[in-house]
């Protein structure tokens, strides 16, 4: 009997563990952190035995292959001894795909993973597909093809994950867009992150598909470097392509072989050139896999939108409350002040990466009449662009900082919580800073 072990017992772990047990595999689960006592519960049920607060070596590199989760750095000491034995270290994604036969759509990408991921499973699943939603999202992709496969599957993938593949090769792969992100997991080293992002393009030959923004230079100029095999599929705003996607006259144009999809802009549920670019990516997919496009038109113009992605929260007083909690970096926040279409009350700031707010310096001038910092430390905010606006307050409350935006914001204008930092100097993550600003609003 071969022996997995699994490395983490998150959503990742415990699904890999099951699909493991259930191939016949021998199967240890260990966590050097505690446990929840939900996931105790699943591999008590499944009979797989387990460890939490330590990684037991004895236990560990005798395995066959080792699934590690993503938020395990190669770099420990374990994992590089794994590596000195030559074990097959893989991630969840990996280790999934060998047991599916599933057509597989890949979506990755510094921004938009989420959004395009569910638009995409939107459109084939009202065109009618068996189609599964994973990754990031919901139940792990190896708990779904242990229990629920399908013939098609949208993976939102991580570099994390994609780091973790050898074989994976997804039918079609969608890039978003690449900016610098956990620089800290690549060594500080922008040209691994972005070696990390095209593996998902790795694996792929001539008959697969790689849909990309042509607008991203560091796409462009990574692909002039190193060629690969599947078929290009291209998406731009800025200019007209042969194959691929493209905006002429407010129409997003698409052509595939001859085969063609026009949409108005104006039609789209999602606002934002970003998200013209998401919609370009998934109606590609879209297309390849056959969906009618009067169904591919319809779910565009009405999919409801992701929380905490430029979600509309209220309106107050002809002001209108939006929800981007999820902008965790500069790139996600140009979008959504980009998307701004009148005066916007500006709700900024928490943990700093290593931010260059340079590239908002036009659009602050252009569209932002006001700033609220909501950080332990705003120091950095306030000298890009104390010289921008006549406000700039600070608070380490939202509720304040609600009711702050409420004072200022006049009718017509937005408030935006886009903070452009991640959210742990005041909040447990995304998600709760989002929560607590919409309950703030709702008090209003
Ligand atoms: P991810 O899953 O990659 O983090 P999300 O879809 O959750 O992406 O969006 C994260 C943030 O980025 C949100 O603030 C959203 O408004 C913004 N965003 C969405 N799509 C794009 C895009 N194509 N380019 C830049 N920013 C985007």
């Amino acid at each position: 009997m071969k022996r997995l072990v699994v490395l983490g017992a998150g959503e990742s772990g415990v699904g890999t563990a099951i699909l493991g047990k259930k191939e016949g595999y021998e199967v240890f689960v260990s966590d050097k952190g505690t446990i929840t006592d939900h996931y105790k519960e699943v591999l008590r049920n499944f009979e797989i035995e387990w460890e939490e607060k330590q990684h037991t070596e004895v236990k560990i590199l005798n395995a066959d292959v080792v699934m590690k989760s993503p938020g395990i750095p190669d770099k420990v000491d374990l994992v590089q001894k794994l590596n000195a034995k030559e074990v097959s270290v893989v991630s969840e994604i990996e280790f999934a795909s060998k047991y599916t036969k599933a057509t597989i759509v890949g979506i990755t990408g510094s921004n938009g993973k989420t959004t395009t991921t569910m638009l995409t499973h939107h459109v084939l699943k009202h065109g009618g597909l068996d189609v599964n939603m994973a990754g990031n999202i919901g139940d792990s992709f190896a708990k779904q093809v242990a229990e629920k496969d399908a013939p098609f599957y949208v993976l939102e993938l991580s570099s994390f994950q994609l780091d973790g593949v050898k074989d994976f090769a997804p039918h079609i792969a969608v890039l978003t867009n690449i900016t610098p992100d956990h620089l800290d997991r690549y060594e500080y080293k922008f040209e691994n992150y972005i070696a990390s992002k095209f593996r998902i393009t790795m694996n792929q030959n001539e008959d697969d598909y790689f849909i990309y923004d042509a607008d991203d230079e560091v796409i462009t100029t990574y692909l002039q470097k190193h060629p690969i095999r599947s078929r290009l599929l291209p998406f731009s705003l800025k200019r007209k392509l042969e194959n691929g996607a493209y905006l002429e006259e407010g129409n997003i144009k698409i052509t595939i072989d001859n085969n063609k999809f026009i949409m108005p802009t104006t039609d789209l549920s999602l606002k934002g050139n970003h998200n013209v670019k998401n919609a370009m990516a998934a109606a590609t997919v879209s297309q390849l896999l056959k969906i009618r496009k009067t169904t591919i038109r319809e779910c565009l113009e009405n999919f409801h939108g992701v929380e905490h992605r430029l979600e509309n929260v209220l309106k107050i007083n002809n002001v209108q409350y939006i929800n981007d909690s999820k902008a965790t970096n500069v790139n996600a926040t140009f979008y959504a002040l980009d998307a701004m279409k009148s005066a916007t009350v500006w709700i900024v700031g928490g943990v700093d990466k290593g931010n260059d707010y340079s590239e908002l310096y036009s659009l602050v001038n252009e569209k932002v009449k006001a700033i609220i910092c909501l950080g332990v430390d705003n120091a950095k905010i306030i000298n890009a662009f104390g010289n921008c606006v006549d406000d700039i307050v600070e608070t380490q409350s939202m509720k304040d900082a609600v009711n702050i935006a409420y004072k200022m914001a006049e009718r017509n204008d937005n408030v935006l919580l886009s903070p452009a930092c991640a959210s742990f100097d005041l909040f447990k993550n995304y998600e709760e800073r989002g929560r607590l600003f919409k309950e703030a609003v709702r008090e209003l």
